[in-house]
């Protein structure tokens, strides 16, 4: 039995609505101007434009100047990055002394919301830049708190999950892109947050101070350079 074309395209259209309980028609999205641009690419652009280049010209994934960086790619005002040249300095709020490691932590930039709606909550992100090459060690955080990885062909780790019991390796960590993932219990994210999650807390800052005692976050003042 052949099918009205009007309704074919209503079921069409329905097999991409989430079932959350508000059904828009997405002809009605387009008419409202609601839907996702897909042209990035002149933002892209900008973003590759703003990136140092090798010897073949292609660009390097690394920001050499943040403070450029920002103004260009994300159109930052000099004057609400703190810490940046043309900028007031950090104020010493923003410090975190950690008395029981005998260090604090302090961003290298950060940025000023500039009409903040709740004054006690100025600060927008806390930035802290470190040297090329010193990507945080992931795999190197897990196995020194104790999650015995196995390195697969592909590069990929995993490891019984130490978050669930665990029969058949559920947990997975890719060390490139520095995220991990369980497939048993569904977490998953950075060092941070597995270093959170094993401590128990729930404070960014605490997360880092026990990466910084195991001697595994990456130190402005290290010589350790990829060559590449
Ligand atoms: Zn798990």
């Amino acid at each position: 039995m052949a099918k009205d074309p009007a309704i074919l395209a209503h079921q069409e259209w329905l097999g991409y609505v989430q079932p959350s309980g508000l059904v828009v028609s997405i002809p009605a999205l387009i008419e409202a101007r609601a839907y996702v641009n897909r042209n990035i690419s002149p933002d892209h652009q900008r973003f590759l434009s703003a990136l140092p280049s090798d010897r073949d010209g292609e660009p390097v994934p690394e920001i050499a100047n943040f403070p450029e960086f920002a103004r260009s790619v994300f159109g930052w005002a000099p004057e609400d990055l703190y810490g940046a040249p043309g900028a007031p300095a950090l104020p010493e709020t923003l410090e975190a002394p950690l008395p029981a490691y005998g260090e604090t932590l302090r961003p290298t930039y950060a940025l000023h919301d500039f009409q903040p709606a709740d004054p006690t909550r100025e600060w927008i992100l806390l930035i802290e830049v470190l040297p090329t090459g010193t990507d945080l060690d992931i795999v190197a955080v897990m196995e020194t708190m104790g999650v015995s990885l196995t390195r697969l062909q592909s590069g990929r780790f995993v490891a019984l999950c130490p978050f669930h019991a665990d029969t058949n390796p559920s947990f997975s960590v890719t060390p490139g892109k520095g995220l991990w993932q369980c497939f048993g219990c569904g977490v998953g994210g950075t060092a941070i947050t597995f270093v959170k999650r094993r401590l128990g807390v729930s404070s960014h800052v605490e997360a880092v101070a026990a990466i910084r005692e195991l001697g595994l976050w990456p130190e402005a003042d290290d010589d350790i350079r990829k060559t590449t």
